[in-house]
């Protein structure tokens, strides 16, 4: 096993600092580094040497005999434990759990995230599946700590196993319910699950506490109850590898996954790529970025995906239709680079709201606000293909114009759509019925 890399960045906020020199012994869960502002302890993920620390990172060479037994947090009060535990939002946004859960939320929500939005990923459904107690423990944690008095599961319907579980081990939790969400992207994004099962719309730069709500996420939920009853630090991941691998395009589940592990070894363990393949992208299809086999996952890498070959496009004038719930200019960039295409005018759908941090939130998300006028954009700029990241609703509008005015569509998530046998972001139906689900077609 190759060494672990433990990157000093694994939150929103300042980089840690290390706390450990090339030549120290760690066990599985000491804490390597603290934050310097807002942030998380990190923790070594296994017992081993440290060989090299950078601004970066913490190189550990794990030991060849690993025990299961790891150095508990120091006990304090609940909350307390969960900051000491380096807890972070780890469906992918990395906001320190401790900080979240600070808050009275004078008798509102717990809102549990099990949208599991990117297509491809299913380990927040198997924890469900496999192990809702300890999330159940774990929201009834999250209620006390932030003076919370209803829970609800934000979960697709589509997910029938999990809802089925999720039902009976509710009955005897009167202060919890669930709420069914449809099958769209991105039925997951903070503001989203607020709106859907509180039905309040907040702007994009106001946090769900101004609805009383917190928004979590399952897999953060079982770290808290980890943290509180085994006083464990927050060291491993669970994910999806998914993809052109040996074997198979099914999803392969890994729990508990040491934070600082390779790529190449979780690929390696799903049965290793099969053949030539286009991207290895570090996340989910929409929002996840092109990585390498050496990179390490961290405390928010929620997959791995193996693609097929992207087209070539032959030098073709592309068009970029930047939308906040997809990937950023920098990653559609990426993709038309890889595709050979040249990048000829860049358009940002109206709704996606620039934050004072610079990121794009979507003012009213899966709510369209119609993209023609991009699309004559694209035109006149003389573009013959365009690459969008829009959400379902909003890959719908554009289907609705681009190909009038003869422009070619690339959804940022095809190559992952056609490795993986999902249907392409085109067009959205949506039955008048709420009790069926939505499809999409071709
Ligand atoms: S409304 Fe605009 S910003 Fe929002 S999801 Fe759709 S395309 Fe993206």
């Amino acid at each position: 096993m190759r060494d672990l890399q433990i990157l000093l960045r694994q939150h929103i906020g300042a980089p840690c600092k290390a706390l450990v020199r090339a030549g120290d012994r760690v066990k599985k869960g000491t804490r390597i580094a603290e934050p310097t502002g807002l942030g998380a302890n990190i923790f070594a993920s296994m017992y081993g040497t440290v060989t090299k620390v950078t601004e970066e990172a913490v190189f550990i060479h794990p030991d060849e005999e690993q025990e299961e037994a790891f150095e508990p947090i120091p006990e304090g009060s609940k909350l307390e434990m969960v900051k000491a535990a380096g807890v972070v939002g780890m469906g992918g946004a990395g906001f320190p759990t401790g900080v979240k859960l600070g808050c009275d939320l004078n008798g509102g929500y717990i809102l549990i995230n099990a949208a599991e939005c990117e297509p491809g990923l299913v380990h927040n459904i198997r924890q469900l599946e496999q192990g809702c107690e300890k999330v159940i423990r774990g929201v009834r944690y999250c209620m006390e700590i932030s003076n919370a008095a209803k829970a609800i599961f934000a979960i697709k319907k589509k997910n029938e196993k999990a809802v089925e579980v999720l039902r009976e081990a509710l009955k005897e939790e009167p202060s919890m319910s669930i709420h069914l969400l449809p099958d769209i992207y991105p039925m997951g994004e903070e503001r989203a699950v607020v709106r859907e099962c509180l039905g309040i719309e907040l702007e994009p730069d106001k946090l769900p506490s101004a609805a009383q709500a917190i928004v979590i996420n399952v897999e953060t939920i079982s770290r808290v109850a980890e943290a509180i009853e085994e006083r464990k630090p927050c060291f491993s991941k669970n994910l999806t590898v998914v993809g052109k691998l040996n074997g198979g395009t099914q999803p392969h589940v890994f729990m508990d996954v040491p934070v600082g592990t390779a790529v190449e070894d979780l690929i390696e363990r799903a049965g290793g790529i099969d053949g030539v393949y286009g991207e290895i992208i570090m996340g989910g299809p929409f929002t996840g970025k092109a990585t390498t086999l050496e990179a390490p996952i961290t405390k928010t890498t929620g997959g791995i995906i193996v693609t097929i070959d992207l087209p070539d496009l032959h030098g073709a004038k592309v068009g970029l239709l930047v939308c906040a719930c997809g990937g950023d200019e920098a990653r559609m960039r990426d993709i038309c680079a890889k595709m050979n295409g040249v990048v000829t005018s860049v358009a940002r759908c109206k709704q996606a709201a620039e934050m004072k941090n610079g990121a794009l939130k979507c003012e009213r998300p899966g709510n369209c606000p119609g993209q023609a006028k991009n699309n004559l954009q694209f035109k006149k700029d003389g573009c013959e293909y365009i690459i969008i990241g829009n959400c379902s609703d909003c890959s719908n509008t554009v289907m609705g114009s681009a190909p009038k005015m003869k422009l070619k569509v690339f959804h940022q998530t095809d190559h992952v759509m056609r490795t993986i046998g999902h249907p392409l972001y085109r067009h959205l139906r949506v039955s008048k019925q709420v009790e069926q689900l939505p499809e999409y077609s071709r």
